[in-house]
């Protein structure tokens, strides 16, 4: 039997609700998963729920933007307190900083004349942590671009024209606010972060785990990650991140970590005296909590069910 720790549900980027995805993973013979969600862990406790009614085994995550000496890494946050104030909080900033950049990215596509709306994108995402793939259906939706990869080619490509870096905080304060709600950190796919100089700095900073299976990764990387978490003890996770039907989508399936990866994480959970908290009680804070953090904060967005 297999896991899959790194999924997204359209609770920020990928196209499949909570549900569809526990119903995937059965099908793929799955008996654990976690949802990694960017900045958001809003659909952890529909996951939850899911997963016990089907028998998986469920694991609380969200994926955070970091930046160390000015590289941004991806960072996994596993058996996280999805209620631990100070994260729902901090989550909530990001959430503003992700609408505000969508807010910038249709300026700028405005200026090249592509009159975008972007309410249009809001309305399209549904969700409070949008990001770039939700921009590239809204261009493909209102008929400015062919299809997803022109979207991403023309304009939404890193260094393209309507391009705009995404807010990142660093992965020191990263790794402590993770371990203050209980969880541990992973670095997520450092075969696409090309920034291995990192890893000692992050271990000194609490970095638990790393991501060697990972969709991207050639049986190379996997080896080499696997060599370099052993070497500096760290947990050993992996995942498809997988974004349903999206842009790039690597499909389900595509990675299946062996169940024995989760024993130490388990243990590691143990040790820590983790309390799970999943009942579906507020998980996000309204937008106007994070005062303080944007200029121009944008307004509340609705989700579809
Ligand atoms: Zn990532
Ligand atoms: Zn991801």
């Amino acid at each position: 039997m297999f896991a899959d720790l790194h999924l997204h549900s359209r609770y920020s980027d990928g196209t499949y609700a909570p549900e569809e995805i526990v119903l995937r993973a059965g099908q793929f013979g799955l008996a654990a998963l976690s949802l990694t969600d960017h900045d958001t862990v809003e659909g952890c406790p529909e996951a939850a729920a899911a997963c016990l009614a089907k028998g998986l085994e469920f694991i609380p995550g969200v994926e955070l933007t970091a930046e160390l000496r000015g590289h941004e890494l991806h960072l996994l946050a596993y058996y996280i307190d999805i209620h631990h104030e100070p994260l729902i909080k901090a989550l909530a900033q990001y959430q503003v900083a992700r609408q505000n950049r969508i807010r910038e990215m249709v300026s700028r596509l405005n200026r090249l004349g592509v009159p975008l709306v972007a309410e249009t994108v809001f309305n399209l995402a549904k969700c409070r942590s949008p990001g770039r793939p939700h921009v590239g259906r809204a261009l493909v939706h209102c008929g400015y671009c062919y299809d997803l990869d022109e979207a991403f080619e023309l304009f939404l490509k890193k260094n393209r024209p309507a391009w705009v870096p995404k807010y990142r905080v660093s992965a020191t304060d990263l790794i402590q606010l993770i371990h203050g709600a209980g969880g541990l950190v992973v670095m997520a796919h450092p075969g696409l972060n090309h920034y291995d100089e990192a890893i000692p700095e992050l271990v000194e900073a609490g970095l638990d785990g790393l991501e060697c299976f990972h969709t991207k990764h050639t049986p190379d990387l996997v080896e080499f990650y696997l060599k370099t978490a052993t070497e500096f003890r760290l947990l050993i996770t992996g995942g498809s991140d997988c974004h349903g039907l999206g842009k790039g989508s690597p499909a389900m399936g595509s990675v299946r970590l062996p169940l024995a990866y989760l024993e130490p994480l388990r243990a590691w959970v143990a040790k820590r005296g983790y309390r799970q908290r999943l009942a579906p009680q507020t998980v996000v804070l309204p937008l106007n909590q994070a005062a303080g953090f944007a200029p121009n904060p944008a307004p509340m967005l609705k989700h579809s069910n």
